[in-house]
C-alpha cells in the first residue's frame, strides 16, 4: 500500500496522482482537501495490496538522476514567439521540434473554468494554449496512461511540467524510453486551484466574463511578472508584487506543502532538460536584449545534448554558469527551504472565511505599496528615464 496512507504526511505527496493512473482495481482516487489541493484517498473494501502505488510514487521511489552538464542562456529567434512565452521561449523550441517529428506535447492549459490541466496533444492549437506559465497548481491525473500509450506505440512523445510532475510521469513509466523527452521548469511551488479562484472571484461576479488570463504579460511592461486578463473586452493588469496574487505567489505563501521541501530540487535533477527564468542575465552577459526575456537551459543528459544541436539555428544560445543563473535565481543550485512560512496556515483559513480581498489588506502587499503602484503605473520611457537618472 502506498505509504502516505500509513503517514498521511501532507510533505511527501505532491498530488501528481500517478498512484490512482495505476491501481487496476480503480481503488484510489484523488480528493480535495480544504485548501484545495488534491491527495489519494483509498477505497479498502476494493485493495488487494499490490503494492503498484507505492512503485510508482517519485517519493517512495524516485526515478534515476540525471547529470546536468552544461547551462546556456537561449532566446528564441522569432521575436512573436518570444513575446507570447514567459521567458526565453524554450517550451515552443522544443514542442516545435517534437512537432516535426510528428510526435505529441505534454503540456499545461487553463481550461474554460481557468482550470490549470495537464493534457497531450499533437494540435498547434492546443500548444499554443500551453505557452506561458500558469502559476497555480495543474492535475495531471490521467495524462500518464495516455503517455505511456504513445510510447509503446513508438511515438515521440514531449513531457513538459513541474519537477514533480516529471519525476511522476519517469516512476509511472518505471524504465526509460529514447522516445521520451523531458522538460522541467525549475519552480519554487505551485498554490491550489482554490486560492487562484478565490483570486479571480475578487475581480469579478462572473468567472465566465474573465479571459486570456496571462501570468507573464510581456505587452506592458516587457520582461516581467504582469498578471493580465479581459472583463468582458476591458483589459486589465496587476504588475509585480503590488498584484496581490503574484504577491502570495512570490511569497510561497500559498504552495503546495510538499513545495516547500521538494526532493526534485536542487542541483540533482532527473530530466534532460531544465528551463528557467535567467533574471540576472545582464550582469553576467550585458549584450543580451533582456526586454523580452531570456532563459537558462540545463542540458542534463546525451539525449539532450543531441536535440540541442538540432536548435541551434533556431535561437540565440550561449554557454553560461549555473551561479550566473543562481544569482537571481537560486533554485537553480539549492534545495528549498524546507519551511513553510509561519503564516501559510492562517493566509488559508483566512482566505477560506474572510475572502481574498480582506487576505489582500492584511497579508498580500509589500512594503511601500502605494510608492511602488505609482511606479508601475508610469509609462515605460519615463520609468526608464528616471531609473538612469537615479543610476547617475
Ligand atoms: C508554478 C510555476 C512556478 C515556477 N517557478 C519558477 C521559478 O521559481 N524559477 C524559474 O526560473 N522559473 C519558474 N517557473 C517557470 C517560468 O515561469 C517559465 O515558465 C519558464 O522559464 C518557461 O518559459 P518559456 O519562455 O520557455 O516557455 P513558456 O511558453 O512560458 O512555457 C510554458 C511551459 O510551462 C508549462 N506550464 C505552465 N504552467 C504550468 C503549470 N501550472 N503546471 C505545469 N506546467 C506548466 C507549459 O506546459 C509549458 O511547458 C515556474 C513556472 C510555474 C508554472
Amino acid at each position: 500500500m502506498l505509504n502516505y496512507f500509513i503517514t498521511k504526511n501532507q510533505n511527501k505527496c505532491s498530488g501528481c496522482g500517478a498512484c490512482a493512473s495505476i491501481c487496476p482495481h480503480a481503488a484510489i482516487s484523488l480528493q480535495k482537501n480544504n485548501e484545495g489541493f488534491l491527495y489519494p484517498e483509498i477505497d479498502k473494501t476494493l485493495c488487494v495490496d499490490c503494492g503498484l502505488c507505492n512503485k510508482v510514487c517519485a517519493f517512495e521511489n524516485p526515478p534515476a538522476k540525471t547529470t546536468p552538464a552544461d547551462i546556456y542562456l537561449v532566446q528564441h529567434l522569432d521575436d512573436s514567439i518570444l513575446s507570447r512565452s514567459s521567458s526565453g521561449g524554450v517550451f515552443r523550441l522544443l514542442s516545435d521540434y517534437v512537432l516535426e517529428q510528428d510526435g505529441f506535447v505534454c503540456g499545461c492549459i487553463l481550461n474554460e473554468k481557468h482550470e490549470a490541466i495537464l493534457t497531450l496533444t499533437k494540435e498547434p492549437a492546443v500548444i499554443e494554449k500551453m505557452m506561458g506559465s500558469k502559476y497555480v497548481y495543474s492535475k495531471a491525473e490521467g495524462v500518464y496512461s495516455k503517455v505511456k500509450e504513445k510510447l509503446e506505440k513508438n511515438q515521440l512523445v514531449l513531457f513538459t511540467g513541474s519537477p514533480c510532475q516529471c519525476a511522476a510521469i519517469l516512476s509511472f513509466l518505471g524504465k526509460p524510453y529514447e522516445n521520451l523527452i523531458t522538460a522541467e521548469f525549475l519552480c519554487h511551488g505551485m498554490p491550489s486551484q482554490t486560492a487562484f479562484e478565490c483570486y479571480l472571484k475578487s475581480k469579478t461576479k462572473s468567472l465566465d466574463s474573465l479571459s486570456e488570463i496571462q501570468f507573464r504579460d510581456k505587452s506592458k511592461k516587457g520582461w516581467g511578472l504582469v498578471f493580465s486578463f479581459l472583463k468582458g473586452k476591458k483589459k486589465k493588469y496587476g504588475v509585480e508584487n503590488t498584484d496581490s496574487y503574484l504577491y502570495a505567489f512570490i511569497s510561497g505563501y500559498l504552495n503546495r506543502y510538499s513545495c516547500y521541501e521538494c526532493p526534485f530540487a536542487g542541483e540533482e535533477r532527473y530530466t534532460d532538460f531544465t528551463f528557467a527564468d535567467f533574471w540576472s542575465v545582464e550582469k553576467f552577459h550585458p549584450d543580451i536584449n533582456k526586454e523580452k526575456g531570456v532563459s537558462a537551459v540545463s542540458v542534463n543528459s546525451p539525449k539532450a545534448q543531441r536535440i540541442k544541436k538540432d536548435l541551434e539555428e533556431l535561437a540565440f544560445w550561449q554557454e553560461t554558469k549555473r551561479e550566473y543563473v543562481a544569482f537571481g535565481n537560486p533554485a537553480i543550485l539549492e534545495k528549498h527551504s524546507g519551511k513553510a512560512p509561519a503564516i501559510r496556515k492562517t493566509v488559508y483559513e483566512t482566505m477560506q472565511n474572510n475572502g481574498w480581498k480582506y487576505c489582500e489588506k492584511r497579508f498580500f502587499r509589500p512594503k511601500h505599496y502605494r510608492l511602488k503602484k505609482l511606479w508601475y503605473s508610469l509609462p515605460r520611457p519615463l520609468a526608464k528615464a528616471i531609473k538612469v537618472l537615479i543610476q547617475r
